[in-house]
């Protein structure tokens, strides 16, 4: 295979990306000078190395100091006692500028997917349940895309946890309806954010 033909596979894997616009990602590389395209190789290169997953909300933040944990789950300012689950970074980012919401994060890495046999290797199982034991914790909020797969994930978290919260007596809600069928929680804007939060059941 050309390097033509590799580069749009890749570019094809991109979330969004179907095979017509990764193609035109490669003509449009193509164009580039070399500076900028040694700045873009450099640039893809160190981003593992500057930025790290956090170990208690499993999101990528920048390695600023020599803590595992990033500042949104450090800060002495948000409540502890819920905890938001989406399903991405990009949902963590847009409901966290909607500032609709308080508490502390939890990511996914993803949803669980109609029929799929393999759940607990589509989403952080292990660390999800671990994340719940916080004695702190009164309440999880389900923040997942508004789309069958994204039911699916949330019937399928509900009873992975049911037996976490029965015992220690934690609430599980899901954001309330007013989002529009088939989106993902990146993309609302901040006001239906902050209803959908206010609405949660
Ligand atoms: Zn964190």
């Amino acid at each position: 295979m050309n390097t033509i033909n590799k580069l749009t596979e890749i570019f094809s894997k991109f979330p969004g990306i179907g095979p017509r616009q990764s193609k035109r990602f490669v003509y449009f590389l193509l164009t580039r000078n070399n500076g900028s395209l040694e700045e873009l190789s450099k640039l893809i290169l160190e981003l593992k190395k500057e930025v790290t997953v956090c170990e208690s909300c499993q999101r990528f933040f920048p390695k600023t100091s020599q803590s595992k944990i990033c500042d949104v789950c450090t800060d002495k300012n948000r409540e502890n006692g819920m905890l938001m689950v989406v399903e991405r970074d990009a949902d963590f980012e847009n409901i966290e500028k909607s500032g609709a919401f308080g508490g502390k994060y939890f990511i996914l890495g993803g949803k669980v997917p109609i029929l799929e046999k393999n759940p607990e290797q589509k989403i952080r199982v292990t660390e999800l349940k671990e994340r719940v034991q916080d004695k702190n914790l009164k309440e999880i909020v389900l923040a997942l895309s508004v789309s069958p797969d994204g039911e699916n994930t949330e019937k399928y978290v509900r009873e992975l946890l049911s037996p976490i919260v029965e015992k220690k007596k934690i609430k599980i809600s899901t954001l309330g309806r007013g989002l529009s069928t088939g989106i993902e929680l990146e993309y609302p804007d901040s006001e239906t954010l902050k209803n959908a939060f206010k609405n949660r059941t």
